[in-house]
């Protein structure tokens, strides 16, 4: 049986997609089995795995919309880990779902069939609170948060919050916050400790333990079509991220 995340937050640039390739990556050098799911038209996710987005036969797409299952849509990526690739033409399933039954389950019910062929399933969410992230939210067991340590990163998540219980109490019982991850952290500005302390006050053992730092090696592995933590495993970044997965390892035991 598979532990199913979202890495979500409907804020832009927050770092979803950085979390869900590095985590990826970091749990596959931990031996463990990973699906990423790309459900961002935006194909982030897919490049910075080493996939060319523009040349998929089948996809996320195709996946939601029935006319192609994940052992099909499936890629192996260098790092070690299967992705299931997404390109612009996802987008498109946004308003082709409407017509369909159980349109958000349609993902959920993908990933059934390779439940028992992975440990970890991470979904790459977009940027908004869709119809897409949606059907992330009613496939996962738990959301993982990234945000920065800034004056407005507590703007918004009451948004993600509520959108999270409705998710709970409606369409999937099993889902739970894991955990807010602080990323891109800079210890040297007052102002992100001063943020990092209010969000352990105020979440306790919901903010995760791991922080991730600012780093430069991992906004630049994804011009190399690679994660940062096989692009430079020494950095900071990596080594971050790598400790996020062992945390992941030892919070899924307790799940
Ligand atoms: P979107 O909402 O558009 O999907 P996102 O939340 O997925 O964005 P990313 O694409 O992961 O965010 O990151 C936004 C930018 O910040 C990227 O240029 C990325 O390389 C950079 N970045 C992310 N994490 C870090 C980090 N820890 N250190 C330095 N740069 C980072
Ligand atoms: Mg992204």
């Amino acid at each position: 049986m598979s532990k199913i995340f979202c890495v979500a937050n409907q804020k832009g640039g927050v770092g979803k997609t950085t979390t869900t390739v590095n985590l990826s990556a970091g749990l596959a050098k931990l031996g463990q089995r990973v699906l990423l799911v790309d459900l961002d038209p935006q194909g982030n996710a897919t490049m910075g795995a080493g996939i060319n987005k523009a040349g998929l036969t089948a996809s996320t797409y195709e996946v939601l919309l029935g006319s192609a299952d994940v052992a099909t849509a499936r890629q192996r990526s260098e790092a070690g880990f299967d992705v299931l690739p997404s390109n612009r033409e996802l987008a498109g399933a946004e308003v082709e779902m409407v017509e369909l039954e159980n349109r958000e389950r349609r993902l959920k019910d993908a990933l059934d069939a390779v439940d028992k062929e992975y440990d970890f399933v991470l979904i790459d969410c977009p940027p908004a609170l869709s119809m897409l992230t949606l059907n992330g939210l009613c496939s996962a067991h738990g959301v993982i948060i990234p945000m920065q340590c800034e004056y407005y990163a507590l703007e918004g998540l009451s948004d993600l919050v509520n959108t999270i219980k409705k998710v709970h109490a409606n369409l999937n019982h099993d889902l739970k916050i894991i955990g807010l991850l602080r990323v891109m952290f800079d210890p040297r500005m007052t102002l992100s400790q001063q943020v990092s302390a209010q969000l352990e006050q105020h979440f306790g053992d919901k903010v995760f333990k791991t922080i991730i730092p600012r780093n430069v090696r991992l906004a630049e592995a994804p011009s190399y079509g690679v994660p940062g933590v096989t692009f430079d495993p020494s950095s900071k970044g990596a080594q971050a991220y790598i400790a996020f997965g062992a945390e992941m390892v030892e919070r899924i035991k307790t799940m």
